[in-house]
Parts: structure tokens; sequence; C-alpha cells
């Protein structure tokens, strides 16, 4: 009897255990010294001047479209097909959300389609780098300059990822990232903004903590929010960051023996990684398509039937649902985003997969008659 190959775990050992052990008895629990070390050590390692760290991914995008100043009538483009924080913070801020399209081959915003969307109100890109394959760098980075507008990177998925060598959080204006308790680099619940940007990196400390600013307690300097990120939280985000190359490797790994052997299945189409892009493969995404033996259905089926979870993501784009109807949008909108979320399923790429289950979930996907 095999276990269950989950399509997500997080790795996490004696090592975390015992940071965490050590926070609580040194008795300094909220934000502090090793908050700020951990930022110290993930703006090295994206090789950007600033990390500012917050206690989700959401909190970390909200906080960057507060510093970039975007607010009640601005609007801040995005994919349909992504997890609703991304546009539910720009909703936070009051600003709309206009999406765009996205392609076919990268599940990234479409840079072609990307112009025709801009306003004279509009003020930010947000590209989701979704399963851990970065955005267009080079064209949505030139649309946005020549338009005068700002690129926050949605980096959720993407810790590690590259392009041309550059680390995903240090090609944008702001990128943020989510430490949440299946992406690459956990801490269970979690945040981090990256940037070159003293100003926003400032005003971004003083949103996470009520406008205090450190050590000036109850000098409230504006509205802000409780966003920070205790030490104990820092703790197990720093023991991971240690581990983070050796995790994505594995990632990799297990995604380049799945590609290997599902690549000329008719019907199945396996992720690529574009020339000078480096993937971490927070998900190992395929599509099913209609000349595929079976459908979705059955096929993630047939897969629990065999003790591997699959799952979807995202069965349905944003603006198919009530809060993103209200703005206008419709069925037909987004062609693209909406065939994929019919086609797209995630199989289990995380690093406590061994090698023996990959060839495992190869061996069953290749017996599916
Ligand atoms: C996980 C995720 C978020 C939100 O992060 P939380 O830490 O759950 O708040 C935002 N965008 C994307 C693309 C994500 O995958």
């Amino acid at each position: 009897m095999i276990n269950i190959i989950k399509i997500a775990s997080p790795y996490i050992d004696d090592t975390e255990i015992d940071a965490v052990a050590k926070v609580l008895r040194s008795g300094n629990l909220s934000q502090g010294k090793i908050t700020k070390s951990f930022e110290d050590k993930f703006a090295k390692y994206c090789n950007i001047k600033y990390a500012v760290a917050v206690n989700s991914g959401t909190a970390a995008l909200h906080s960057a479209l507060n510093a970039l100043g975007i607010n009640a009538q601005d609007e801040v483009i995005t994919s349909p097909l992504t997890f609703v924080a991304t546009a539910n913070a720009v909703l936070m801020q009051g600003a709309k959300v206009e999406f765009c399209d996205i392609d076919e081959e990268t599940f990234n915003i479409d840079p072609g389609k990307v112009t025709e969307k801009i306003t004279k109100n509009t003020k930010a890109i947000i590209p989701v780098d979704l399963y851990g394959h970065m955005y267009d760098v080079p064209k949505i980075n030139s649309i946005a300059k020549k338009n005068n507008l700002k690129v926050i990177e949605d980096a959720a998925q993407a810790v590690g990822s590259e392009y041309k060598g550059r680390r995903a959080g240090s090609v944008a204006d702001v990128s943020c990232f989510s430490l949440y308790a299946t992406k690459n680099l956990t801490s269970g619940a979690g945040g981090i903004i990256t940037t070159n940007n003293k100003k926003v990196a400032e005003t971004i400390k003083l949103f996470r903590n009520h406008g205090q600013e450190d050590g000036k307690l109850y000098y409230y300097k504006g509205l802000g929010y409780n966003y920070t990120m205790s030490n104990i939280i820092a703790s197990i985000a720093k023991k991971q960051l240690e581990r983070l190359d050796r995790l994505i490797a594995t990632r990799r790994r297990n995604a380049h023996i799945l590609t290997k052997y599902l690549k000329n299945i008719k019907g199945l189409t396996t992720p690529k990684e574009s020339s000078f892009y480096k993937d971490s493969y927070h998900q190992y995404t395929i599509r099913i398509l209609k000349e595929y033996k079976i459908t979705r259905k059955k096929f993630m089926e047939y897969l629990e039937k065999h003790n591997i979870q699959t799952r979807i993501y995202y069965p349905k784009p944003l603006h198919l649902y009530p809060h993103f109807q209200k703005l206008g949008y419709k069925k037909g909108d987004f062609p693209v985003a909406e065939a994929l979320s019919q086609e797209i399923v995630s199989l289990p790429v995380h690093p406590l997969v061994s090698k023996d289950e990959i060839n495992y979930i190869v061996k069953t996907i290749r017996s599916i008659v």
C-alpha cells in the first residue's frame, strides 16, 4: 500500500522546530531582531536593497499598492487566472481591477493585450508569476516604462525563480511574496516585499505597524494595519531560506522527470520552460485537451484512485465571481483564461515527492487507456 502522494507538503524538520523553541524560550515573540535578520537575508537572496516582512502575501500586495500611492480612481491591470488575493488587494485600496487575458503557454498576462487596457487612470500592472514561472519581464517592463506605470510583481509562487539569472523579486518596481503553508518557502503564514526604492520600503514599514516607526510607539504617522511578522514566524522563514536552493533543485528534478516521460502524450501538454527562464515549479501544471483519451475529471479521479492528489489552480477565472462581476465583467471576456481553467490540472512535484513516487506518477498516467 503506497501512501497518498499529496499535492503540497511543507518541508519542516528539527531545524525549524528548534528555531521556534529558541524564540519561545527567549520571550521576544513579536516582530523584532529575527524578523529584521530574515529581511536582510531575503534581500540578499533576491539581490535587492530592501525587503520588508509582513504577515501574509495578501498583506504584502496591499502594502505595496498603498506605498505606490494607488487609491480610488486608479486602475490596476492584472490576470484573471490567479489566487483571489492578487485582485482583492487592489479593491482594498478602493482602486479598479482591470483584468487582461493571459498567454496559453506561460499562463501569465499576455503582453500583446496589455496596451489596449491602459487608460489615463491606469497606475500599475500586477503580473503574476503563476506556478513559479516569471512573467514576461522584458515586454511587461517596457510597456510599463513607456506608459509611466509601476510593475508590482505577484511573486507569491515564485521565490527562487529566475529570468536571465535575475531572481523573482529583483526585476519589478516592487515584488510581493507569500510564505503560506503550501508555498515553496513557508513559515505557515507570512509575506515579504522587495524593492530598490527606499521610500517605498519605509512607507511599508509604517503601514504594517499602524503608522509607527520601529522603536517609536504611539507616534502614529498615518493610517496603518497590523501586518507585522513575529519573531516566531521569522525564525521558521529564516531556516527555510537556508535550505531553499535544495528544495527548488528537488522540485526541478521532479518536474524534469515528469516532462521527459509525459511530453509526447497526445492531448496532454507539459509546462514549457521558456529560454532565459529558470522555473521554481511551485506547481507542475499540465493541460488535458479534447484530444486526450479521457476528460480532465476522469483523469483526476483515476489518479485519486491511485493515491495521487491533483488540484486545479484555479477552477474559475476571477472575473466570473460575484464581486468582480459587479464591476461589469461577464463570461466570454477573457477566452484564454476561461478555456485554460477547464484544461489545467496540477500534479505533485514538491520536495517530499521522492524519485520513486515521481516514477510511480509517470507510470500511473501512462497506464491510462
Ligand atoms: C498565495 C498567493 C497569494 C496570497 O498569499 P497569502 O499569504 O495566502 O495571503 C497571492 N497571490 C498568489 C498568486 C498566491 O499564490
